[in-house]
This record gives C-alpha cells, structure tokens and sequence, in this order.
C-alpha cells in the first residue's frame, strides 16, 4: 500500500488518491513525495490520460506535511537535507502546475484539479493551489488554511509565494503571518480556493474534461503578469511591505524568526521570476528550519503536545471515558467546566449551595452558546442539546451514577471537605473524586475522602473554555486508575493535560508567581515600570507581570502573599513584593476588574497606559538597569522555578514543563519553553546569568544544584531528560 494510489476512466481522467495508510488524517512523508512524483510522470506521459484529478481517501484532505520527518531530518542531514527534501517538492508541484505544457507557448498541458473533501492544511493546501483548480466539498466542518507560522515555521512548499502571487501581499499577509483558517466558503471568498461544491471529485472530473490550454495557465506564468496590489517598489506595494513589516515587528517584538522570514521571503519573492523566488522562499524556509526556535517550537506546540494529548503519561489501564460528571460549585470555573464537558457530549450534574447560583452557572453555557450562535458558530438545534446534557440543581441525589465528580466550591479546605463527604455517600464506589483547588494540598483535601486512592486534582485555568492546560495533580496517595480518569477527562474535553505531583502551587503557578513578583519588586526598586513591561514582552511574554498582575487581581496576589507566608515563617522570602502590592491593595487598586490597578483605565475597562502616580508612590532611580539585566530577571524567575520544579520531581516529564508553561501562562512560545530556553541559553551560560543575578538580587536566583551539575558535565534538558530518558531520577 502507498499513500498514493492512482486511476484511469474510460473518458481519460486519472484521479490520484491520498490516503495514507493506518492514519485517520494524510501527512506528507517523503515517501509520498516520490510516489506522488511517479504517478505525475506516469499521468503526464500517458496518452490515454486528459486530465488529472488529485483527492483523498478519507474524510478530509491532508492536515500537512509530517513534522516528525522535518525534526529526523534536520538531526540527520541539516540544512543541506532539508533543502535537498524541499527543493524536491517544489519541482513537484512545479510539474504539477506545468502539466507537460510547452514553456514557450504554454500550450499542450494537461488540465490538473484538486478535489477536497474537507480540511486541507499546510502542504494540504500548497499542493492544490499548484493545481489548475481547486475544488472543495460544502463541508462546513472543513478548515481550509496555511497554519504553519502556529508551530514556528512558514508555508515552505511554494505556499507562500504561490498565493502572494495569486492574492496579493496585502490580502496574503493575515493568512501567511497570523495561520488564519476559513471553512470552504471563506476560502473560496477570500479567493484561496475557486469552488465550493456538493461534490468536488465529480466537479473536478467534469471540469478537466473540459479545461482549455488558458484555463490552465497560471496568471504569473503568462505575459505581462503584474502582482496583485503591487510588488515592492510599485508605490501601493511599497505600502504595503512597511506596513506589514510594521505590524509583525509589533506583533512578535522579532523573536519570532519564521515571521521575519516570511517577510522576507515574500518581499525578495515579489521583485524576481517565479521559479527563483520558489528557491528564496526554500532557502528562507531551511534558514528558519535550522533556527533553534522553531524546532524548540514544533518540539513543544506539535510533536510534545499531541504526545501528551495522547496520553503520553497514562498509566497503563483500561478506558476510563467520563459518561456523567458532577461537578460541585456553579461559579466562575465550575460553570466552564459544565459547558466544556456537555460540549464534549458529557452528561453534567452542576451543583451549588442555592438553586440561583446552579441556574447561573448553567445560563454561563447559554451565553456561550448564544455568542456562537450569533457568530454563525453553532445553532439552536446544538445549543439545545448541549444543554439538555446539564441538570442544575442543589439535590446531591442526582450525582448518582457520575463516575467522575470535578469539585470547585470555595477555596477552604472546610467547605470542601463538606462536599466531598455529601457527594461520596451517593456517587459509586469507583467514582473518581477531583477538586479544581488551584492552592490547597491535594493530599489535605484527601483527607475528607473515605477513597483517597481515587482522589485527585484536575486543575483548570480562566477562562477554561479558552485556556488549553490543564494541570492533573497527584497526591501521594492517588491511584493510577484516578490519573487515567483525569487523562481521559481532558482528552474528551479536547485539552491538553501535564501530570505533576503535589506540591505549593503544583506547576503553573509555582513558576508564574516569581515571574509577576520580580515585576513588582522592581517596581518598589524603582525600576521604570515601562522598561519592566517592554523587557518582559521583548522576550516574547504576551503580557508585562504588571498586566498580568492586573488581570488576575491583586487581591488575589494579597490573599496568596497571606497565605504563603503563614505557611512559610520566617523563611517567606517575598517582603519587598508585598510592600508594594499591599500598598496598591490599600489603594483600592485591585486591577483591572477594579478599573485600577498598576494600570489605569477608562470606566469602560479599557486599559489606558501605566498608572502616571506610580511614579509618586515608587520613586525611579537615576540609575536604570540594562533591557537584559531586566530580561534576565523575569525569564530567569520563572525558568530556575521549572527546574526546582523538576528537581523536587513535581515535574517527572520535561516536555509537561515546557507544554504546560507556553499553554499555562504563555511563557516566551517562541522559545520552545523554559526548559527549550535554557537549552539555548546552554547550562554553562545560565549558571552564569544566575551566578550574576543572585550575587546583585538574591537568593532567589541561585542556580539550582541540578543546573550547575548539567553545566559542569555540558548537558542539556532534552539531552538529559528528553522523550526516551525523561524521568528526572
Ligand atoms: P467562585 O466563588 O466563582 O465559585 C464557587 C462556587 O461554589 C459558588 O457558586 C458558590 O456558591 C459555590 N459553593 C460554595 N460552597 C458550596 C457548597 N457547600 N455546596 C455547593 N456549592 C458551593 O470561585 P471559582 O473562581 O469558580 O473557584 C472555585 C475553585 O476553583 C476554587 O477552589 C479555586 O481555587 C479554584 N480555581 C480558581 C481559578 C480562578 O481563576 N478563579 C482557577 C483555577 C482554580
């Protein structure tokens, strides 16, 4: 069996089929490449053959080329395999779009359709614009789209500058910098593709019998094309790259490398021949390949991320698929996670203390739908059914039969401990118990279960129907049937799971903590609290710690600063951070639900700028610090906390570190993660930015004894701990 297969009727048309065997989606491999080459040759030399139809065997077309293969490839041959694998391609779809034709008179080709049944992504969609006509089937399910940039890389197959060519610059750009997928209708709107049809093989099939030499001839490769909209130095054009290289420096602050190369790419594309800017754009594309930001990139956002979705780390026993949930607390998270597990064709129990407050938590998922609704999203008929998926109610009575309860009532170990009692005496003995506490022990929480074993912690984030991550925690006494409930939980509601154990603020916020604490006490120093902003979003953070201290409230940060230090004693290290934030709390600026915070805002919550009395109330120092030393400080406080955190075996898997963290609260994404950061920083380097740091700020910043040992032998994270060996011990 070959992943491509091909055809011939009686009336001439040969249909290639993709079908990649064993896989529910196609992937390019190389090995595709060449059968699809072959078959092209064969189609293209047989008289017998008019035209060629190019579709797929499955439900949809193709979801890209396999990143896997890119990652092996890059290992074994580097930049001169990479280049030798595109360049392949290109000649390729380059074929494939002369269809045999005389170069001169561009006549004698044979007609070439794409048929797709539903979604085509990445080189799904760079192989059928290198055909004649693109045909798609009115699947509004379909997603049709250059997703590339996601992952840290560019459409490298002639993508790029196939549809620069065909659209423009300006209209190409949000589909190339920002990976925007349409259905089938956008697309054909936005002038991507050319049909949307009930049948697109049958459409694709009428239409190669009857295609004439000009329908089949490419704008860009017949006289006078002129780019749509302007090349570079047309004035419209000229307008247009400053503009787009504007808004992507703005957008990614430049460590985004693929962005960069895109754009370059496309400008040096636009001013020289067809056939040469398909060579600029591969080489652009291996320059970006051999950065170590977009393998960081595709290791974490593809590769690690579908292996821990997966279940990469499920202990190894039967299915344990949640039929009925119950979830206890209607509030703000057990109201989102109601929605997202009747959206995932779960039956939902929701219990509050009042009816009101079930009723509310569950209007929260009317919202939702609503919204959807109003966008087009979703319908009557599908709201309805979600919701009849939720029972709101008081009467624990009717949590019989869940086999997993998600509990999120207030956090005091008190009122949960009561829910876990009422809820134990009516769910089934092998009902999992879960609690969504975010910063009690998991292990204390047990203590109310009669079955600790089956008591474990599923922690998600706000808003949950947004945020991928969700944190599984595992106290010392959960049982692995407990962690495989939660994993498979997560892989119904379709998110992304890391597994840690139990320990102060688990992983997530363990590392987020420092990270919006070093930002305030840089404050109280008298830092410049925009160098603190623009330091922490240079390196790719998508917000300031004081944004991000803002939005999560700073009360929130005063209960917690509360809290760990009557844990702590005398050994609470955070003194400076609370000076500032109590003082801010005293204020009355809350942040941004408050309409103040370090921010100052507009009555309609509109964040204005940095709130101008900072300044009064923290006086700035003459003598500002370096952008680095800056950046060292705010990527360091949350990077040596990851490696505490593996080094106390909260963490067991590197790459649920590094997962987690770009999900969980956004750590620098082009950068693979904290642990894919050190890595490039290399251990010796970062033993010595923290040597720094520790000797000018603190403790805080010493190297832990992990980090020196891996400096002293030349190791690395993934090194050390990646896919194969990734137990810390
Ligand atoms: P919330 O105050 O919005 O909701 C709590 C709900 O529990 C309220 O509706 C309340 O009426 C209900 N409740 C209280 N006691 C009850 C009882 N005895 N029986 C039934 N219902 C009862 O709080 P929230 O923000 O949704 O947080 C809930 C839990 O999730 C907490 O443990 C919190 O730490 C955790 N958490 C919160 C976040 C967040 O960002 N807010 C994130 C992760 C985890």
């Amino acid at each position: 069996m070959t992943d491509f297969t091909m055809q011939t009727d009686a009336e001439g048309v040969a249909t290639i089929t993709w079908d990649v065997p064993g896989k529910s989606m196609n992937v390019l491999s190389e090995e595709g490449i060449r059968t699809l080459d072959g078959l092209i040759d064969q189609a293209l030399a047989d008289p017998a053959v008019k035209g060629i139809v190019i579709t797929s065997g499955k439900p949809d077309f193709a979801a890209g080329m396999d990143l896997n293969v890119i990652g092996a490839l890059k290992e074994k041959g580097g930049a001169e395999a990479i280049f030798g694998l595109v360049s392949q391609l290109h000649a390729v779809l380059r074929k494939i779009e002369r269809a045999g034709m005389d170069p001169k008179t561009l006549k004698g080709g044979k007609p070439i359709a794409a048929a797709l049944p539903g979604t085509a992504l990445g080189i799904g969609l760079e192989l059928p614009l290198a055909t004649h006509r693109v045909f798609a089937a009115d699947n509004p399910k379909a997603k049709i789209g250059l997703p590339e940039i996601m992952v840290g890389i560019f459409p490298g197959a002639g993508g790029t500058t196939r549809l620069v060519r065909k659209l423009g610059a300006m209209q190409a750009a949000p589909l190339l910098l920002e990976g925007k997928l349409s259905d089938p209708k956008g697309a054909k709107s936005a002038g991507i593709i050319d049909e949307v049809v009930a049948d697109p093989v049958a459409a694709a099939h009428e239409w190669v019998l009857k295609a004439t030499d000009a329908d089949i001839v490419k704008p860009w490769d017949a006289k006078g094309y002129k780019m749509p909209g302007g090349a570079p130095y047309h004035p419209a054009g000229f307008m247009t790259f400053l503009g787009a290289n504007a808004m992507v420096m703005g957008k990614t602050m430049g460590v985004y490398p693929a962005a960069r190369a895109l754009l370059s790419a496309v400008y040096e594309g636009a001013q020289v021949p067809f056939d040469t800017a398909l060579r600029i754009e591969a080489r652009w594309f291996t320059n970006v390949l051999m950065n170590p930001s977009s393998g960081n990139m595709i290791r974490s956002l593809f590769i690690n991320k579908e292996a821990l979705e997966k279940g990469a780390n499920r202990p190894d026993v039967p299915d344990e698929k949640v039929r009925k949930v119950g979830i206890l607390g209607a509030g703000m998270m057990g109201a989102g996670i109601a929605y997202v597990s009747a959206m995932a064709g779960i039956e939902v129990v929701l219990i509050d203390a009042k009816q009101e407050a079930a009723d509310k938590g569950k209007a929260y998922s009317t919202g939702l739908l609503d919204k959807a609704i109003s966008r087009k999203k979703s319908t009557e008929e599908k709201k309805a059914e979600v919701l009849g998926r939720i029972t709101a109610t008081t009467d624990y009575a009717a949590l019989e039969g869940c086999d997993l309860i998600v509990e999120a009532v207030f956090e005091d170990v008190g009122v949960k401990a009561d829910v876990t009692k009422k809820a134990e005496a009516v769910i089934p003995q092998t009902a999992i118990f879960a609690t969504n506490t975010s910063t009690l022990p998991i292990g204390e929480l047990a203590k109310a279960s009669t079955r600790p074993e089956q008591f474990i912690g599923i922690h998600f984030f706000s808003p949950v129907d947004k945020m991928m991550l969700v944190e599984i925690i595992k106290g010392a006494q959960t049982g692995p049937r407990a962690v495989a409930k939660a994993l498979d939980f997560v892989r119904q509601i379709r998110k992304t799971p890391i597994v840690v154990n139990d320990a102060r603020f688990f992983y997530a916020n363990r590392c987020i903590i420092p990270y919006i604490n070093e930002g305030i006490r840089m404050v109280g120093e008298g830092v410049n609290p925009t160098l603190i902003e623009n330091a922490a979003k240079m390196m790719g953070m998508p917000l300031g710690p004081l944004q991000l201290v803002d939005e999560t409230s700073i009360d929130l940060g005063v209960k917690i600063a509360k809290a760990t230090r009557a844990a702590m004693g005398d050994a609470y290290p955070d003194g400076a951070v609370d000076e500032v934030i109590f003082a801010m709390a005293d204020k009355g600026r809350m942040g941004k639900k408050a309409n103040a915070g370090f921010y100052a805002y507009d009555e309609a919550g509109k964040r204005l700028g940095l709130w101008d009395e900072l300044g009064a109330n923290w006086p700035q120092s003459d003598d500002q610090p370096e952008l680095t030393e800056v950046q060292h400080r705010l990527m360091m406080a949350q990077a040596l906390e990851a490696v505490r955190a593996l080094e106390a075996g909260v963490l067991e898997d590197i790459r649920e570190g590094d997962v987690g963290a770009i999900l969980g609260w956004g750590f620098a994404p082009w950068s693979g993660g904290p642990f894919g950061w050190l890595d490039m920083l290399g251990a010796e380097r970062a033993v010595q930015v923290a040597d720094a740091l520790a000797e000018t700020h603190g403790e805080r910043f010493a190297a832990p004894a992990l980090l020196r040992e891996m400096a002293q032998k030349g190791e690395s994270f993934y090194g050390r701990f990646g896919a194969d060996r990734k137990r810390a011990a």
